[in-house]
């Protein structure tokens, strides 16, 4: 049964750790919850981490649990999401993780540059198309759980690679090992190992390379307003939702056993997607407005997301 609790009216009690902060002071929120689309995923005990404000499954489903929730799905997502999405496409959010990427790059990156990128959970594939665009001449790999999908043929500078995020060392499987940017969007909170989904990004990239990641925030305001009602609040699929303070926590742990000291660059903040008004009104059934609004107008609505930027040192200069 879903609890209707906001996040500070619970009890208190201490069960194993914070998967980013490793703190193990962590509060019970929701207890017996089942996915909102898929009822029979579940039953799991939801928690947040007092120390750092992160918000964790305890005990995550095992691994087939999560085939069979995918499989429920429709090109990875729940099917009136996915309905969304095909409406109003998110090209001004995935353009924005683009030039968030890449803004302040020692590299420049212009349309004729040569370089390589990866797309970590690619989904549909709406960013690593919008890459292969903008940058002709880059190669582009494409990663995620599921098949090829088609229209990756018609873009000769994308590749698709399937592979299963949550295998400890699934940049194996990835040809490519020297990228400039890798971006992982909106994907963290789906794995089952964060650490080492982390840990397996950072270890694709070059000297001078970039890791970009967007995933949602559970320290942010829209969070503790909304609670059970959070659009990202999904039991079940969204396992680990770091706050800003956790995600540099956990990113700066990851970053020491990957890199040398002073040879990366965490930056972690809160970001605002800009989602096409009429994919928020349909989401929260008030479609009947999208009659009257501009179709493409995309508002600054914050909707409690993070960004984070890792960047690596160009140099082996080690202070
Ligand atoms: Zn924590």
């Amino acid at each position: 049964m879903l609890s209707q609790n906001s996040h500070n009216d619970c009890k208190e009690i201490t069960k194993s750790e914070c998967i980013f902060c490793e703190s193990t002071n962590l509060l019970l929120l929701y207890s017996g919850l089942f996915h909102p689309y898929n009822k029979i995923h579940g039953p799991f005990d939801f928690y947040k981490c007092n120390n750092c404000g992160s918000g964790i499954t305890l005990e995550p489903p095992d691994e087939l649990k999560i085939k069979e929730l995918y499989k429920s799905f429709d090109r990875g997502m729940i099917p009136s999401v996915r309905n969304l999405r095909d409406k109003y496409p998110l090209s001004k959010w995935f353009l924005q993780c683009i030039n968030r990427a890449i803004k302040g790059a020692e590299k420049e990156y212009q349309k004729n540059s040569e370089f390589v990128w990866i797309d970590i959970g690619a989904g549909s594939g709406e960013l690593a198309t919008l890459m292969s665009e903008k940058f002709p001449l880059a190669k582009g790999w494409a990663i995620d759980f599921h098949e090829q999908p088609d229209f990756i043929k018609a873009f000769p500078n994308l590749n698709w690679v399937t592979i299963n995020l949550n295998n400890e060392a699934f940049n194996d499987s990835i040809p490519e090992s020297a990228a400039d940017l890798v971006f992982s969007i909106t994907v963290l909170e789906h794995v089952l190992h964060p650490g080492i989904f982390l840990k397996n990004a950072l270890e694709l990239l070059k000297k001078g390379g970039r890791l970009y990641i967007t995933v949602p925030d559970f320290g942010s305001i829209p969070s503790k307003i909304m609670g059970s009602k959070w659009p990202y609040f999904i039991p079940g699929e969204h396992l680990y939702i770091p706050s800003r303070k956790g995600m540099e926590i956990l990113l700066d742990r990851i970053c020491g056993q990957t890199f040398k000291k002073d040879q990366f660059k965490i930056e972690v903040k809160k970001t605002i997607l800009p989602y096409p008004i009429n994919y928020f009104l349909d989401y929260f059934n008030m479609g009947i407005l999208t009659k009257i609004l501009p179709k493409k107008w995309a508002p600054n609505i914050p909707t409690g997301m993070m960004e984070a930027l890792i960047s690596i040192s160009p140099t082996d200069n080690v202070t």
